[in-house]
């Protein structure tokens, strides 16, 4: 109920304020009102935060189990963040092998929700550089595959001694980079909840200066009937492709994804020796 109550109004605030905006008001009063809007959209990330969790905490969170397409919710959240890596100039990269499987049986939405936490801290505390969501999956003995998805950034880092309070509610390493950044030391707190709820574990391995690695496993059944992948196009075969990337990891990515298209390994390299292949 508090969260239809609470979530309702600030819809209104929000889509108002966004209409405001366009009609025509001086340079002043357009100001304010994107100011506003500003504000609501923060203030509704923060509710949505507190009403998670307290969730979680009155044991109300329930974990669902339908099939779903991991690669598509990966690619979907890193397609939602895009805008503000290409604003702060960081390259992402998605490391998800052709050959493993993708078809799991699982919460799509709680697992996009860890993602989308994970990836939304990587590029909020990357100057510059990279992400690199990384997806592996290994088979179990009797047991159903363990699957882990790994978000590595090039950024600030996380001192030692304060990586294992951040996963507690309401902790930040630098309250002064948070108040830059908005952030309520919640997502973190919540992620692990959710991970944990669905069995899995939650972690984190970073030194300082060196950046981080945050990365969950579950273990998760594979959809028995999963729908069929489209062959690669027959036209593509044997085809031979020169990939021009300054990121090895990029380059290292899509010659994976050509050669699983049956096309001929790209012979890659920086950008002034192409001229010398061509
Ligand atoms: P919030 O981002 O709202 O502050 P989180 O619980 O998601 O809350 O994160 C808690 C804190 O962990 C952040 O304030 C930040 O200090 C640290 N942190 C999280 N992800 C990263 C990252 N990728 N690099 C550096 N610090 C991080």
């Amino acid at each position: 109920n508090m969260s239809h109550e609470i979530r309702t109004p600030m819809n209104g605030v929000i889509g108002m304020s966004g209409l405001l905006v366009d009609m025509g008001l001086t340079p002043e009063q357009k100001e304010c009102a994107e100011i506003v809007r500003r504000s609501a959209e923060a203030l509704l990330t923060v509710i949505n935060d507190v009403l998670d969790y307290s969730k979680m905490e009155a044991g109300k969170m329930r974990i669902e189990s339908y099939p779903f397409d991991l690669r598509l919710v990966i690619e979907e959240v890193a397609e939602m963040l895009a805008p503000k890596l290409e604003e702060r100039h960081l390259d992402l990269v998605l490391e998800y092998p052709p050959h493993l499987p993708r078809h799991f049986v699982g919460d799509a939405g709680r697992i996009r929700q860890v993602t989308t936490n994970l990836l939304g801290n990587a590029v909020k505390f990357t100057q510059a550089g990279q992400v690199l969501i990384a997806v592996s999956c290994t088979a179990r003995d009797g047991g159903h595959p363990e699957l882990r998805v790994s978000i590595k950034d090039t950024g600030d880092g996380i001192p030692e001694e304060k990586a294992g309070l951040l996963f507690q509610k309401f902790s930040q390493v630098d309250g002064s980079a948070t108040r830059r950044h908005g952030g309520t030391g919640l997502g973190l707190a919540i992620s692990r909840q959710l991970v944990e709820l669905m069995g899995g574990h939650i972690g984190v391995d970073s030194r300082q200066g060196e950046g981080s690695t945050f990365w969950f496993v579950l273990s998760l059944p594979l959809d028995p009937n999963p729908p069929s992948v489209p062959a690669p196009p027959a036209e593509l075969r044997g085809l031979r492709a020169l990939i021009v990337d300054d990121n090895e990891v990029n380059r290292r990515v899509l010659n994976e994804q050509i050669a699983h298209w049956g096309m001929r390994n790209g012979s890659f390299c920086p950008a002034e020796e192409v001229a010398a292949v061509l």
